[in-house]
């Protein structure tokens, strides 16, 4: 199993220096750290695909506060292909700007405790290399690759298992600045 760990210096540095500390404290992990220079929303895909079905992986991008828990339960796990639910924060997916979690099943996000899912974001996921042995999908972006990759997935390999508890997902700048007019902060 390898834990690929995608990052970018100089963007919400305290967020994801959360995640670095909370991998560095995970034990037995082959881990890769993956640059991903920001703007260059090309670089995560590009680094991926080299890993592509080559070996069991999980990633697990650079705001995700993963646990020991998290990461054993996907390496124990006997699915093929399975994620970590955490909430999200895209106030164009929500109504009432409440977080959703970060799968959906029937074109809805899931409720908590829900155990497949049709789509999955790729912020703590595990991908035995069978299920990789699909190809990539083509022109895939950082912020398309996980449901064009997920959709292939579950059409070829069935649903996605989900697990549970949530872990954190540290994105607390992402709401848009309109969204701040108005409001009393
Ligand atoms: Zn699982």
């Amino acid at each position: 199993m390898l834990l690929l760990h995608p990052y970018t210096p100089g963007v919400r540095e305290h967020e994801q220096q959360k995640c670095r500390a909370a991998l560095d404290l995970l034990h037995s992990v082959n881990r890769v750290d993956i640059l991903c220079p920001y703007g260059e929303s090309l670089a995560w895909p590009t680094a991926i695909t080299g890993y592509w079905g080559t070996q069991d992986l999980i990633i697990c991008e650079h705001d995700i506060g993963i646990t020991q828990e998290a990461y054993d339960g996907l390496c124990d796990c006997e699915y093929s292909h399975c994620a970590v639910a955490y909430k999200i924060h895209q106030p164009y997916v929500q109504t009432n700007h409440a977080p959703v979690y970060c799968a959906m099943v029937d074109y809805k996000f899931i409720q908590e405790g829900c155990e497949h899912a049709d789509s999955v974001g790729f912020g703590l996921v595990k991908l035995r290399a069978n299920v990789m042995g699909i190809p990539i999908p083509e022109r895939l972006s950082w912020s398309n690759l996980d449901s064009k990759c997920s959709y292939a997935i579950r059409i070829q390999f069935g649903p996605w298992h989900i697990h549970w508890p949530e872990v954190p997902h540290y994105h607390e700048g992402h709401k848009p600045k309109w969204l701040f007019e108005g409001e009393h902060r």
